[in-house]
């Protein structure tokens, strides 16, 4: 098995990636230039074969100017959900390796697999594991870096790509990093490259053997000085990682469309307590409480309410939910459906804002907590109706 010893960060980047699924789906076009992007001349290019590179074209650059550059190629408009889709199951295999997975983007992540045991191998193992799953599972390409930084990761799979690996371990860093054009680094972008070039500063080399305080003078304090570290292959940042958004929630198709705003005050009552009792379930507590109401025609609209404190408490939620819809100004529109979203979870036993919460809150949600137990004794059903007319005060009433 080959050493890799400190070399325990790999930066995994989908190859093509927007252009690469379409080509999965119409397998015709495999070995031609696809571009995908906006279309008529307006649009740019956000993905391309590398079949269509060759002709120069390029992201960011308009699709008018592409086509000029590559009149054969099939210009696809784009399909967000599906990339999105491809993405969550390349990130959940990332996650099946180690936790410490930090997404950049839909395609490419950043992992770190130091602690990832001996079953996959060391980390040279675990990147060809990972193209070979990648390819197999969803029929596209990717290139990997293995190296000891997350910045020469990251460049180790530019210089791999389309389709491979590169390793550079501790020893070869400088061998790898000097050649390279300042503009490669990370977090040069083309105005801190005019100022180096303007200093005659060419190459990652170049800036590693002036002083640093000439890199400060030039860039300020901060970037010069982080510039000067990354030419001699230091970079002391972590991959960080990067929870998928947990949500719950809850939503009501009415039978008939209504427009009673008391109706709908209520509904939402009910939707709150049962998306407070599945925070409860989850351990949550929500920071971010969101209103779904969908109107006769079908037209939807969202609104969203960060919370001073995360809860899982449903008068909180119902507090929030409500004074969103108040805000609407509705005035009688006909509704079709609401719904009551919490986003943004948090652990609730990682949260001491919790412990925080004055007495009338901590009893209400006592109370909630009770309500839970005994719908787990007796059915839901036989739990809401008591937990809504104690919180109206009014028997079969209107909720305040
Ligand atoms: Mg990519």
């Amino acid at each position: 098995m080959e050493r890799v010893a400190g070399c325990t960060v790999l930066h995994v980047d989908m190859d093509a990636f927007f252009a690469s699924v379409e080509v999965r789906r119409r397998p015709e076009l495999a070995g031609t230039p696809v571009i995908v992007g906006g279309s008529g001349n307006r649009g740019v290019v956000t993905s391309a074969t590398y079949e269509a590179r060759r002709y120069g074209v390029h992201a960011a650059m308009p699709v008018g100017r592409a086509l000029r550059l590559c009149p054969t190629a099939t210009v696809l408009p784009g399909d967000m959900a599906l990339y999105t889709e491809v993405s969550r199951s390349v990130m959940a295999l990332f996650r099946s390796i180690t936790p410490l997975v930090e997404p950049l983007s839909l395609d490419e992540a950043f992992l770190d697999v130091a602690g990832s045991g001996r079953r996959l191998g060391d980390a040279v193992e675990i990147g060809e594991h990972i193209r070979a799953r990648v390819f197999d599972e969803q029929g596209i390409t990717c290139s990997v870096g293995v190296a000891g930084t997350k910045f020469v990761a990251k460049l180790a799979s530019t210089s791999a790509k389309p389709d491979g690996m590169r390793v550079v371990r501790p020893a070869e860093v400088m061998g790898f990093l000097h050649p390279l054009p300042v503009g490669a680094l990370w977090g040069v972008g083309p105005k801190t490259e005019e100022t180096l070039l303007r200093l005659g500063l060419r190459t990652v080399g170049d800036l590693a053997h002036v002083p640093a305080r000439t890199l400060q003078r030039a860039l300020g304090a901060a970037a010069g000085g982080h510039l000067h570290e990354l030419a001699w292959g230091r970079d002391p940042r972590r991959v960080v990682p990067d929870e998928p958004e947990r949500s719950t929630g809850a939503e009501e198709t009415f039978s008939t469309d209504v427009d009673d705003p008391a109706v709908i005050h209520r509904e939402l009552l009910h939707l709150s307590e049962r998306t407070a009792g599945r925070l409860r379930s989850m351990g949550c507590l929500t920071r971010t409480v969101t209103i779904k109401v969908r109107f006769a025609d079908f037209a939807t609209i969202t609104r969203s309410r960060t919370l001073g404190t995360p809860t899982d408490v449903g008068k909180d939620l119902y507090d929030t939910s409500r004074a969103l819809y108040d805000a609407l100004g509705l005035d009688r529109a006909r509704i079709r459906l609401v719904g009551v979203r919490a986003e943004r979870l948090v652990d609730a036993d990682e949260t001491p804002q919790q412990l925080e919460l004055g007495a009338r809150e901590h009893g209400r949600r006592e109370a909630e907590l009770a309500a839970d137990r005994a719908a787990r004794r007796f059915g839901a059903g036989a739990v809401r109706p008591a937990t809504l007319l104690h919180r109206s005060g009014r028997p079969g009433g209107t909720p305040r």
